[in-house]
């Protein structure tokens, strides 16, 4: 592993340690609404400032472009919320935490990281699935991806939570969060003939769950649907235990443009596993425009396998 996916890993697993840490113990008060109606928790401002910090010591050129800021913690209203963080990084003072989320708001450029501390954090406040998403990009092409899983079992009847890895042409690889295991990753060999098993999100609003239902219906009895939070579901699919991810733009807000946090680790993970990731019109997914995929509508994850008959049924 080269010195970028090593301090990478390495981050990535220190917030989802801290993350798992602060879902055991999550209260009411430990989120805030953003502008945008989206949640957000200390553990989401946790996670930022960790990986910033862990980056930006080894590599203080790259910029970061991350989900989250800490303008709302620097209001005195939310001084609470900003102690609390600090209980979790208890090395740390206020000032520094602040800073290190605000490493966070860099510029794309020609070699970045784009950074979801927590991504699916409405899930996180269920207690349910969520991820660490960390991926750098390199000339509009993403050439890395760590996933930090910790609700996903490393092994079956494990307590212990997964963390994905993957850079450009150097393969998929699941590590037991601990640290103690690591094993290669690839997507199913199903066809189409075979049962499919389908992945969507849990949340309504972020995907047209009417529409992905009438594609399975055309598989009938043979297709199968199970509903995860966050890039969770590209570290499934990435380890055989789904075929295809569908993410189809919700009624609500058709013309929503997906944000490059959300999707690139997930992205590569999956490339790396051997699975092809594109729009539902089966364009490739277009890093070039900053922090949305602009260019892009919905995203159709699948084995690889199975990819143009997904597309060609979404299409129908
Ligand atoms: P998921 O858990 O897969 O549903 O994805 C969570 C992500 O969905 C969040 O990080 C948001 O950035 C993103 N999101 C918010 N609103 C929408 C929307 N209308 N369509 C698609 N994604 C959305
Ligand atoms: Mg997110």
């Amino acid at each position: 592993m080269d010195d970028l996916l090593i301090t990478a890993v390495k981050a990535v697993q220190s917030a989802s340690q801290i993350c798992q840490q602060i879902q055991a113990q999550l209260v009411h008060e430990d989120s805030l609404t953003k502008n945008d109606r989206s949640p957000v928790t200390v553990a989401d401002f946790a996670s930022q400032a960790v990986i910033c910090k862990t980056l930006k010591e080894h590599f203080p050129d790259i910029p970061i472009v991350g989900e989250e800021d800490a303008d709302s913690l620097r209001q005195e209203e939310n001084e609470t919320l900003l102690n609390k963080i600090a209980s979790f990084l208890p090395d740390w003072k206020t000032e520094e935490i602040l800073d290190q989320i605000d490493q966070g708001n860099g510029e794309a450029a020609s070699l970045f990281w784009t950074l979801d501390p927590i991504d699916g954090t409405k899930g996180f406040l269920r207690g349910d699935q969520y991820a660490v998403a960390l991926a750098l990009i390199h000339g509009y092409k993403v050439v890395m991806g760590v996933l930090g899983c910790p609700n996903l079992p490393f092994e079956e009847e494990s307590a212990d939570g997964t963390i994905m890895y993957a850079s450009k042409g150097g393969g998929a690889f699941a590590r037991a969060m601990n640290g103690s295991r690591t094993r290669e990753a690839h997507v199913s060999q199903n066809s189409i003939s075979d049962t499919v098993r389908f992945l969507e999100s849990v949340e309504s609003g972020h995907a047209n769950h009417g529409l992905q239902g009438q594609v399975m219906g055309k598989l009938g009895d043979r297709a199968q649907s199970v509903r995860y939070d966050s890039q969770v579901k590209y570290a499934v699919l990435a380890q055989s235990m789904a075929d295809v991810y569908l993410r189809l733009p919700s009624v609500s807000k058709p013309d929503y443009r997906e944000k490059i946090w959300d999707h690139a680790a997930g992205l590569a993970v999956v490339e790396e596993a051997g699975g092809k990731v594109t729009d539902m019109s089966g364009k490739d997914l277009d890093f070039s425009s900053g922090k949305k995929l602009i260019n892009n509508r919905g995203v159709i994850v699948t084995n690889g396998k199975l990819h143009q008959q997904i597309i060609d049924m979404v299409n129908e």
